[in-house]
């Protein structure tokens, strides 16, 4: 898949994916200095109440991988786990 568009789309909006291992849909941000931002978008069932955190911060030299706030997995968002396309388009 090619998207020319897709590092003008991120700077505006979140990428969605979902941690393979505790289900919770993640929003990742790119931050200015190339770090990610990962916030958790809805909470996986196995999680829902012993969520380690819902927000978490990835320094740029940690490689391509994100660690899920949630549940503390590693995991490659770029990998089998396909993104989530957004539920909403237009809610500001
Ligand atoms: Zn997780």
């Amino acid at each position: 898949m090619v998207d020319t568009n897709w590092h003008a789309a991120q700077a505006l909006e979140a990428a969605k994916t979902r941690c393979p291992r505790c289900q919770s849909r993640l929003d990742v941000f790119e931050t200015p200095s190339g770090g990610r931002n990962v916030s958790v978008a809805f909470l996986g069932p196995s999680v829902e109440t012993t969520a380690a955190a819902l927000e978490l911060f990835i320094p740029r030299d940690s490689g391509a991988e994100i660690q899920c706030p949630a549940c503390n997995g590693r995991f490659d968002p770029s990998g089998p786990v396909r993104r989530i396309p957004a539920l909403r388009r237009s809610t500001t």
